[in-house]
Formats: C-alpha cells, sequence, structure tokens
C-alpha cells in the first residue's frame, strides 16, 4: 500500500510484493487475461506477454478495469481489436471509463477493443472452455470463471450453493481472501478456507490478499494442508 510502513509493505520477500489481481490463462494456442487493473501493462511487460486472444473481466470495480487503455499495444502489433468478454453491466462501466475508446471516429493508437457479451452461459475464447460462476461482493454480482479443471473467483464475500456446486471437482481453486478479519464485500481467511473445505478442491490458492493479511511466509505456514497463499507470478499447470 503507497506511503504504508508496515512489515508486509516493507518485507523484502518477493512474495510480499502484491500487484493487483489478475491471471492468464494458456492452452497450446491460446492466452487469455482476467481483468486489467491498473498493474496491468507492468505485468504483460514481466510476463512478456506477446499476444493475448482475449481478456475476460470478473467485475467493474477500478482494481480490476483500470489498466485496459494499455491494450493499444496488443493492437498495435496485431493490427487487430482485442476481443473483451464482459457482461452487460460491466462494458457500461468500460464504456463509461474509456468512452474516448468507442467514438464513432476515433484517431488512430487509441485503444482498438471489441466487445462480446457474455452471460451466465458457458463460452469459449479460443480452445479454452469457460464457465461463467456467480458470485456477490456485497450487492454488487461478479463472475468467477472455471477452466475444466481450475477456478478462478476473485472480489466474492457470498457464494450460493448452486454456483458453489460448478467449483466442485475443480483440481486447482484460486479463492479470494482480504485479510484475517471480516471484511463487508470480501471473504476472510477463515470464511475462504471454509469453504474450500466443504468443496474438497485438492489444492487451493488465496489471492486478492490486502496487507492487513500478513506476510506471505507467516500466515502461509498456518494454513491447512493443501491451502496456500498466491504470489505475484505463480504458475499452475493444470
Ligand atoms: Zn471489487
Ligand atoms: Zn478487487
Amino acid at each position: 500500500m503507497i506511503a504504508c510502513e508496515c512489515p508486509v509493505c516493507t518485507s523484502d520477500d518477493k512474495k510480499d510484493k502484491r500487484l493487483r489481481s489478475s491471471i492468464m490463462v494458456q492452452s497450446e494456442q491460446t492466452t487469455l487475461v482476467v481483468d486489467t487493473g491498473p498493474d496491468f501493462r507492468y505485468q504483460m511487460l514481466r510476463a512478456e506477454v506477446k499476444h493475448v486472444d482475449g481478456i475476460v473481466f470478473t467485475h467493474s470495480h477500478k482494481d480490476h478495469i483500470a489498466g485496459l487503455d494499455d491494450v493499444r499495444a496488443f493492437n498495435f502489433f496485431s493490427q487487430q481489436p482485442v476481443n473483451i468478454y464482459a457482461t452487460d453491466m460491466t462494458q457500461e462501466a468500460i464504456i463509461r471509463e474509456f468512452p474516448y475508446a468507442f467514438h464513432e471516429s476515433k484517431y488512430p493508437g487509441l485503444p482498438d477493443i471489441q466487445l462480446n457479451t457474455i452471460t451466465l452461459e458457458p463460452f469459449v475464447v479460443g480452445d479454452i472452455p469457460i464457465t461463467p460462476i456467480l458470485v456477490w461482493h456485497l450487492k454488487m454480482p461478479v463472475l468467477g470463471f472455471r477452466f475444466g479443471p481450475f477456478t478462478y473467483i476473485t472480489d466474492a464475500n457470498r457464494i450460493e450453493p448452486e454456483e458453489l456446486a460448478k467449483i466442485k471437482g475443480s483440481e486447482v481453486l484460486v479463492l479470494n481472501a482480504l485479510r484475517k478479519e471480516k471484511h463487508m464485500s470480501h471473504f476472510s481467511l477463515g470464511e475462504s478456507i471454509a469453504i474450500v473445505k466443504e468443496l474438497q478442491v485438492p489444492q487451493t490458492y488465496i489471492t486478492h490478499l490486502s496487507h492487513q493479511m500478513g506476510k506471505h511466509a507467516d500466515v502461509d505456514a498456518e494454513l491447512p494442508q493443501g491451502i496456500n497463499l498466491a504470489w505475484d507470478g505463480l504458475v499452475i499447470k493444470v
């Protein structure tokens, strides 16, 4: 956190250097990114990403969309629009936040974005099948996504039983928890652990951590078998 001198923010451990939550999902043929937060540009540079086939959005909060303008680099090299997959509600916010990208007479160099509407129906990006999972972020609907054996859920504080059922059978789950103390719109660590135990997913990584969670090494050591804190740069093969 900017200006913070707590033990996490001043830690030398690389696993305590946390950018905003996002993931990249790759098959042999397809690369997609989930969310473009304010750190999107640096995350793409750091991972040396040369091409994306699509960007899938969970919800419209600024820490998940603010970096979208930087897709212009992908436009420049591919000479193609970038395909975005978002609900109507999320698209409204994207158009409001980046109006210049959607003007009829655009001057060159602006981000070139192709909007694709998603609902709770399964869809496909390239050769990657995706099942949306509806989760609640206080009163805001947010989408989690299941990609075959892997499920990614962020910014949830409540999941209804029929949506939880969609996660069952996943081999790896990424699930959000902000900190140990309760929060009104994000799961606490204890709430996330309870969900994982109910679902019996073999391996879970906890994401969207606030500095209030504590240091990676300390918290990770306290977690039950099969649950770990995620870290920036974590690569999972399924
Ligand atoms: Zn949010
Ligand atoms: Zn968030």
